[in-house]
């Protein structure tokens, strides 16, 4: 599982930190759309809907059969034509209004009982109403008043009756209002429960790609810091994003090559031309070593300096080129009589520098000669000629100075002793 996330590209945790951020708004934006017009408008738009196909209309047709009341009421005491025509037409509209009422009510059994009674009552009240219609009333007719009286009564029923039904379909009506409220208080808290989770699927999102990418790029960034402020030890371990990761690796691989070269390049600096011999630098490096573990107590060392005598003269009877083949014979020669852990230094032109490290002076005295004599025993062959040379030596202990310098000048005082008395000899400190 951690292996699957681990081989996941850059992009993939884009993608992934993108669809985390998105899709949780995205879908409670389509989810609360649903919830709003699916329920709430939805809801509201039934109640208002009803309101307007049944419970207007119902109201309506009650005004219109009170309406009745006013032609017939005036046909008793007033007379006339006027007022039959006008009931008739009121009654066409009243039988309209029931008709469309009806209609509406289909799918409601309760109120449609209430309905019929209402048109039953109706039809009984038009019988009335027709007759005092049909004919001229005579003013304070009394057969006229008692089917007035009659008519008024049915008007009464008819309109409790539609009462009735009004109260049941605005019962229903209330309860799809309930429902519609019911409906917007849930998506209220749905909306606010949905827009919580995107928020935090967001911030979720965006911090989980943060964290993955800051992570890699800061290790990158350090690693890049700690590299350029000289630290070539250091390797970058990143493993995810794999595009990160191989940026890593990319680099890692060039701070070790780096690294590689920097040390070949400081061992050159060290090597002078004469074949596998160390140069003054890697002798200055050398003395201070030694002399660090001497004052820690590791034990003393002696320091021996060689200088070829009259090697000018050599350069000037048999030419420079042979001059070099002597220094590198007369390196041989030297190497030869040396333990495998000293080293030869050239430190300067035809001058060279051993550090006989754990070796006390009478020890190096001896070694030195032996040096000194086989270099003397055995002249170097150039071309058809024999070169012999004597080379004289200085020797001084690392107690000899209170640091690297003053041993190199103790050493080098004790060589100029050696010159100055005859060279082809060594000499040790004061002692001439
Ligand atoms: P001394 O016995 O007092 O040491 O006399 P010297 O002639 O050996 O010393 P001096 O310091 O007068 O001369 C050293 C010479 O070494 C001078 C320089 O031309 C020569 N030399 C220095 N380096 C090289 C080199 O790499 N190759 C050659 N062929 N000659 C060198
Ligand atoms: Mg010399
Ligand atoms: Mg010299």
């Amino acid at each position: 599982m951690l292996k699957l996330f681990k081989t996941r590209s850059l992009r993939f945790w884009v993608a992934l930190g993108m669809i985390l951020a998105v899709a949780p708004l995205t879908f409670s934006a389509i989810f609360g759309y649903v919830v709003l017009n699916r329920g709430v408008i939805a809801a509201f738009h039934d109640v208002s809907e009803r309101q307007r196909t049944e419970l207007g209309p119902l109201q309506d047709l009650r005004i219109l059969v009170w309406d009745t009341l006013v032609p017939i009421d005036e046909h008793i005491n007033e007379g006339g034509s006027q007022r039959p025509l006008l009931y008739r037409e009121l009654r066409g509209r009243i039988e309209t209004g029931f008709a469309q009422v009806r209609a509406q009510f289909s799918n409601d059994p309760q109120a449609l009982i209430h309905l019929d009674n209402a048109t039953e009552s109706w039809a009984t009240a038009d019988t009335h109403a027709t007759e005092l219609t049909a004919e001229t009333v005579a003013a304070d007719d009394p057969e006229a008043e008692r089917k007035a009286r009659l008519f008024h009564g049915h008007i009464a029923a008819v309109s409790d009756r539609l009462g009735q039904a009004y109260a049941v379909i605005a019962g229903a009506v209330q309860a799809d209002y309930d429902n519609a409220v019911g409906w917007s208080e849930s998506a209220t808290i749905i909306f606010a429960v949905s827009l919580g989770l995107s928020l935090l699927a967001m911030i979720g999102g965006v911090a989980l790609v943060g964290l993955i990418m800051s992570r890699s790029v800061d290790r990158l960034v350090d690693g890049a810091a700690r590299f350029a402020s000289g630290d070539r030890h250091h390797r970058i371990d990143i493993s995810v994003p794999p595009e990160l990761s191989r940026v890593a690796q990319e680099f890692n691989r060039m701070i070790a090559r780096i690294e590689a070269s920097e040390t070949a390049l400081a061992d050159l600096a060290r090597v002078d031309e004469l074949p596998q011999l160390h140069n003054r630098r890697a002798f200055d490096e050398a003395l201070a070593r030694a002399h660090a573990s001497y004052l820690r107590g590791s034990g003393s060392a002696t320091l021996v300096t060689l200088d070829i005598d009259h090697f000018k003269q050599i350069n000037d009877t048999h030419g420079h080129a042979a001059g070099d083949a002597v220094l590198r014979a007369f390196a041989n020669t030297v190497r030869k009589s040396l333990r495998t852990s000293d080293q030869l230094y050239r430190i300067g032109g035809e001058e060279f520098a051993i550090i006989l490290s754990q070796t006390e002076p009478e020890m190096a005295i001896d070694l030195a000669n032996r040096i000194r004599e086989a270099v003397a025993a055995q002249p170097i062959a150039y071309r058809d000629q024999d070169i012999a040379i004597t080379i004289s030596l200085g020797l001084a202990s690392l107690a000899d100075g209170a640091n690297p310098a003053e041993i190199v000048e103790a050493a080098d005082a004790a060589l100029y002793r050696a010159k100055s008395c005859g060279r082809n000899r060594v000499v040790y400190g004061s002692a001439s």
